[in-house]
């Protein structure tokens, strides 16, 4: 038996009026999407417990079978993962996004999508600057880094489960001044905070960024803290060797709690202009290898964080056409096989932030019955299995 999920990640949306009063999936053209949910069968899940805030992290969790409440610590440990980083028991992991703040005000929670080169140059100086004693800073992909501290028996960390932080991409164009961490160790955030911008805001790099109609990196901002989680592998919990396809180290440290295997691929971007069809070829070439193969893409997320309608549907064109199809076509080779589709969490491109609720999502396969529907918000209302409890999809998903 074999397994395909393809995550769009944050398609799911609300109906739009630049898209004709249609959501992004009911406008977009995808044949094997809408193929999956007529020969197969379509329902919700909700991913994100409402004491939760709705992001990738808990909602993947959630997504592969894992319930957030027991077992999510933060953001940050499970980037740390992708990218190699140990914690010990008193460590934390912290997000270190590379921000443009204007005014006082977040312009963009990515400085501009800064380019990886750029992104090395900016963090080489926060290291620079404020490197030492606890703190180390390591450079991720793009915006995404991470601070580490490293808690000792006579230093311990000063932060705890009640210190609280803001996600940047969910404060687009508000004063940040609201949005300051707060809480034990909080100080700490925002001493950092602060002195990045005495050395960020005026680093020469940014005028050549600026000359190119690019966004300055202005400071850091510090967020998603966290230690080590305590998550049992996916082959333990449900008997399955998985791999995943992934730009994100958010997913790919998922991925490597989970024991899942990270297929890199190099031109992936998890931007609007990754190389969807690469992702496709290696989810194929990959279900040779394993059980279940997941194919994550966050190119749909970040169009609706820039409030881009037409470029979410245009992305998920390219997961249907490069991704979905090839995918499809290749697990009915195996022998008996299931497919799924579904987003993590909604991402409304009307508030440009991740929403709440029930996602749709569409499942094919050997011993499913063919439900006629197609693949959106509307029709996977009206769907044979709705989950409270989104991590329920995937025993429900697993059996044959
Ligand atoms: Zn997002």
């Amino acid at each position: 038996m074999k397994y395909a999920i393809i995550i769009p990640d944050g398609c799911a949306d609300e109906p739009i009026e630049s898209l004709g009063g249609r959501t992004p999936l009911q406008a977009a053209r995808k044949p094997n999407m809408d193929r999956i949910a007529r020969d197969g069968t379509v329902g919700q899940s909700n991913n994100v417990p409402d004491s939760l805030t709705p992001a990738s992290d808990v909602a993947t969790l959630s997504l592969f079978g894992y319930d957030p409440l027991e077992c999510y610590t933060g953001r940050a440990p499970l980037e740390a993962a992708a990218m190699g980083i140990e914690l010990g028991p008193r460590d934390w992991a912290v997000r270190c996004n590379l921000v443009t703040v204007i005014d006082d005000v977040m312009v963009d929670f990515s400085g501009g999508h800064v380019s990886i080169p750029d992104g090395q140059v900016y963090m080489e100086v926060v290291r620079e600057h404020l490197a030492g004693g606890p703190l180390e800073f390591h450079a991720g992909v793009s915006y995404r880094n991470l601070l580490v501290y490293r808690g000792s028996a006579n230093d311990p960390a000063p932060f705890a489960r009640s210190t609280s932080t803001q996600a940047p991409h969910d404060i687009p164009d508000k004063p940040i001044a609201n949005f300051l961490p707060a809480g034990p160790g909080s100080d700490l955030f925002r001493d950092l905070m602060t002195q990045s911008r005495k050395f960020l805001a005026s680093h020469p790099l940014n005028s050549h960024r600026q000359a190119r109609g690019e966004s300055a990196v202005t400071q850091i901002w510090l967020w998603g803290q966290g230690q080590s989680p305590r998550i049992e592998t996916f082959e333990r919990r449900f008997g399955k060797r998985g791999a995943i396809i992934t730009a994100v180290d958010l997913l790919r440290g998922i991925g490597a709690y989970l024991g899942w295997s990270r297929i890199n691929v190099p031109t992936a971007t998890g931007y609007l202009d990754t190389d969807y069809a690469a992702k496709g070829r290696a989810g194929v070439a990959a279900l040779r290898d394993f059980d279940l193969v997941c194919v994550h893409v966050e190119a749909t997320d970040e169009a609706s964080h820039e409030g881009k309608a037409d470029e979410k549907v245009k992305a998920l064109e390219e997961i249907d056409r490069h991704i979905v199809g090839p995918m499809l076509d290749a697990v009915q080779t195996f022998g008996d096989w299931h497919v799924l589709i579904s987003p993590d969490h909604p991402t409304l491109v009307r508030e440009r932030v991740h929403g709440r609720g029930f996602v749709p999502w569409a499942l094919a396969g050997t011993g499913i019955a063919p439900s006629g529907k197609t693949y959106d918000e509307f029709a996977a209302a009206t769907g044979a299995k709705r989950f409270e409890r989104g991590h329920d999809l995937m025993q429900f998903f697993l059996v044959k």
